[in-house]
């Protein structure tokens, strides 16, 4: 059964933590005209069968031809709603990956969807485009990072028919900048050699390593944040967060997101604490200015703090911040950083699609 094997390898990839981290990645198999695909709000690394939604795939070429409003809410609203509508009777409790259009442009049967932070060092790295067609050939569509939903499933769909025409066969592989790779094949094994070979074709171009080396906790600050926030908080004690935290000039690479998955766990700015200011003040100022408290504090000479409601929280969002920081450094061998624009960060923090998708994990 196809749904079985999109599950074995759904599970395989999602339990390796250098390609899927908390509800980031997802899959897709298709069949005669129905498309299975991870149900929003899940993970890889535990879905089952059921937690597919099978959606048809006629329903979702028609929202390709039809036209939508130019407002941002009232257009990603509709294609929501058409979305929904495609899934198939008995689905109806679902709701389907936030990514399922992009799914459903491939021709090939199997498509894997994933940030790795390798991947993401070269699409968050100034020469982005321009090395990854001298490292991985001329073979992928590669998209500039754009508003994510309908503008950036259409902007695939058009690229996926010129791409079609061009090499008269069909694409297997999408880079997204500040975002991630789509890759398809037709069989799971066909998937998981193309996955390698892109992913050692990258390692192999990396000059610097991002260094997690254990340091000791700097268990003094830990505790006055704690006190402050009133939640859980850990430390990220690594030789890599005592280089980004040495002064504020090497905390700056981190201070705005890479890609839409950190804005989702750690929120879209870490709160930077200078050496001598105040902490409680600078929180404040930071909640006051948000409406939120800081997820991640980048503090100078002290080091990284993930912070969250309860340890569960803090944990996902340490995953992601050393993600962020292994980004951070990759980015070095890709050409140099290149954050997401304020604007697209403004976009995602306010779409309801990944607020809903924050809310499940
Ligand atoms: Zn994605």
């Amino acid at each position: 059964m196809i749904v079985d094997e999109l599950v074995k390898f759904s599970n395989y990839y999602g339990k390796n933590s250098a390609l899927v981290l908390a509800g980031g990645g997802n899959t897709s198999a298709k069949k005669n005209g129905f498309m299975y695909v991870k149900g929003s709000g899940t993970q890889l690394a535990t879905i089952t069968a059921e937690k597919f939604v099978k959606v048809k795939l006629s329903k979702i070429e028609d929202i390709f031809r039809k036209k939508y409003p130019d407002n941002d809410a009232a257009r990603e609203a509709m294609v929501l709603e058409d979305l929904m509508d495609s899934r198939c009777p008995g689905e109806e409790h679902k709701r389907p990956s936030v990514e399922t259009m992009l799914h459903a442009i491939f021709e090939q049967t199997f498509v894997l969807h994933l940030h790795p932070a390798l991947v993401n060092g070269l699409t968050c790295g100034k020469g982005g485009e321009t090395l990854a067609k001298e490292i991985l050939g001329e073979k992928f569509i590669w998209v500039d990072a754009c508003k994510p939903g309908y503008i950036l499933s259409k902007i695939c769909f058009d690229k996926m028919a010129e791409y079609r025409n061009k090499y008269s066969e069909p694409c297997d592989m999408i880079l997204l900048q500040n975002h991630g790779i789509f890759i398809a094949a037709d069989s799971v094994k066909a998937l998981d050699d193309k996955l390698n070979s892109v992913m050692s074709a990258l390692k192999s171009r990396v000059k610097v390593q991002p260094d997690f080396t254990p340091v000791a906790e700097d268990e003094a600050y830990i505790g006055e944040l704690k006190n402050i926030l009133q939640g859980s908080v850990c430390q990220i004690a690594c030789r890599q967060a005592e280089i980004f935290t040495r002064d504020e000039e090497s905390a700056s690479v981190l201070l705005k997101p890479f890609t839409p998955d950190h804005i989702v766990y750690c929120k879209a700015y870490p709160l930077f604490i200078g050496k001598g200011d105040n902490v409680a003040q600078a929180v404040s100022q930071y909640s006051k200015k948000f409406g939120f408290n800081p997820r991640v504090i980048v503090a100078e000479g002290h080091g990284v703090f993930c912070c969250g409601a309860d340890e569960k929280q803090s944990n996902t969002v340490r995953a992601l911040f050393e993600d962020a920081m292994k980004i951070a450094v990759y980015t070095g061998s890709f050409g140099g950083v290149l954050h997401m624009s304020g604007e697209l960060t403004d976009f995602i923090v306010n779409w309801e699609v990944e607020s809903y998708r924050s809310k499940q994990n």
